[in-house]
């Protein structure tokens, strides 16, 4: 069901009938024509299409931003915010996409960097613009097309992108949004000017894709879940940390892959820590993401809350303790407010799975390497957030950590400028910075050219 369901309200506002597979199809020509031209465009042509899209992203920063909120229930601000870094990544791509792209001498060759075609994302809708942006820009950049399946909750987000390309003046068709269903990503990938996929979603839908291109001999990007250590150390300055990890929590009302969500805590500031995150808990205020006065919205979806709160259960019923109960809000919409768990078995699902939402889970450790080893024990390697300052612990953790990203006394974030992206089952290859443009081309290699 592809429809707009405003989670703040359950109201389903909008909804749409899916390509039939002969749009699929003309929609895949049509890509594929502008893309041809494309890829004869200078760098400095397509800079500049990415500095137009900056600038339209900053103008109508307020309206994407409602519609984002409208679609998927994050607080409106965070929307503003998440528009704002849209244009910062077409701004870095539009600035260095030529210098990361410029040819290179190595040895007795040249190394030049040509597009591969057209390149599918599956996205989902917990960024509904910024993961789109993060992967499209550096594709177009490079010289690639673009064709885009959202998530089914999103589709004015995914219209909207696709509106926002054409007034940037990218070749017309160049990036387009197929309304489709999931079941309907097989055929798409399956088409010979397909070259390429990047998933990001959750571990079953990014294994189902890399079957299906790895069966086409097609390269994948895979951005997927996440159960993100984050470890207070007796060093650490505990009034930051715990106000870091609540917020590294909540952010996007906990829907966020790289939030923090499993919070592990030396012993000797344990009860100190916990009395500290306890406090930011109690102080969060939840309601209309539309209204500036809360800090979280809705879940985004009813599936996702009945999820939730059947692994918060599942825990409980495992032997672990609630120091707040939260769970879903009587009335309208998907609201679920905050809770905090501790004394978690490791068989838990709170221990083993990704919850995606606003529980924070809490673990006491006696050792920095108790600690390392407990952070490794899930099957995510996305990111990680050690507080200490002890510079032998700093390096033990930069080291032992297995995440694609670790900050050391900071948040996890995504920066245009640096490679994103996990390992084990948080997914593989690297979105972002200069690892980011060059993954969907052609490295050739070329000797003898002068
Ligand atoms: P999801 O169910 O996997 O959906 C993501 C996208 O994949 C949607 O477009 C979905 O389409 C599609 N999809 C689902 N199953 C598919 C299949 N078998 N074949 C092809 N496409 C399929 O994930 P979600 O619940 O929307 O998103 C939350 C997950 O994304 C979390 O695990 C989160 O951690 C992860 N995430 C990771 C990153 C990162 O950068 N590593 C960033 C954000 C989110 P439909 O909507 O039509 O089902």
């Amino acid at each position: 069901m592809i429809q707009t369901q405003n989670p703040a309200t359950g109201v389903v506002e909008r909804h749409f009938i899916p390509l039939t597979p002969d749009q699929v199809l003309g929609a895949l020509d049509r890509a594929d024509a502008a893309q041809r031209i494309h890829k004869t465009t200078s760098l400095a042509q397509r800079g500049a299409c990415l500095t137009r899209m900056a600038s339209l992203l900053i103008a109508q920063r307020d309206h994407y931003a409602a519609l984002i909120t409208r679609e998927m229930g994050k607080p409106l601000s965070q929307a503003k915010a998440e528009v704002e870094k849209c244009a910062t990544a077409c701004t870095y791509y539009a600035t260095h996409g030529e210098a990361l792209l410029a040819p290179r001498r190595e040895s007795h060759a040249v190394i030049q960097y040509d597009p591969l075609g057209l390149i599918l994302g599956v996205m989902p809708w917990n960024f509904p613009f910024w993961q789109v942006i993060r992967c499209a820009a550096p594709v177009l950049m490079a010289g690639n097309g673009f064709l885009l399946k959202h998530a089914s909750n999103v589709p004015q987000c995914a219209l909207a992108l696709q509106d926002l390309f054409a007034a940037a003046d990218f070749i017309p068709n160049l990036f387009q949004t197929l309304l489709v269903e999931k079941d309907r990503v097989a055929t798409i990938i399956a088409d010979d000017r397909v070259r390429g996929a990047t998933l990001t979603g959750s571990e079953g839908a990014g294994a189902s894709l890399a079957r299906l291109a790895g069966a086409a001999l097609k390269p994948t990007v895979l951005e997927l879940g996440g159960s993100d250590p984050f470890i207070i150390m007796p060093s650490a300055d505990l009034d930051n940390a715990a106000e870091a990890a609540v917020q590294a929590r909540m952010m996007n009302t906990g829907q966020s892959c790289i939030a923090a969500k499993r919070f592990l805590i030396h012993h000797d500031v344990y009860d100190g820590v916990v009395q500290r995150i306890l406090a930011h808990v109690d102080a969060l205020t939840i309601g209309d993401p539309l209204d500036a006065r809360y800090d979280l919205g809705p879940l985004a979806t009813q599936g996702i809350r009945a999820g939730l709160a059947q692994d918060v259960k599942d825990t409980l019923a495992a032997g672990a303790k609630a120091l707040r109960m939260g769970g879903p809000m009587d009335g309208l919409g998907f609201f679920y407010t905050p809770t905090v768990l501790a004394d978690i078995p490791p068989d838990a699902p709170a221990a083993r799975k990704e919850l995606f939402g606003p529980v924070v889970s809490l673990y006491r450790v006696t050792t920095q390497q108790d600690a390392l080893a407990l952070a490794n024990s899930t099957p995510y390697g996305l990111g990680a957030s050690v507080w200490t300052q002890d510079p032998v612990e700093k390096k033990a953790f930069a080291d032992g950590l297995e995440a694609g990203s670790i900050t050391i006394n900071g948040v996890v974030r995504s920066d245009p400028a640096l490679p994103f992206g996990g390992m084990k089952a948080s997914g593989y290859g690297r979105e972002l910075g200069s690892e980011g443009i060059r993954t969907f081309t052609n490295m050739k290699t070329l000797r003898g050219l002068s």
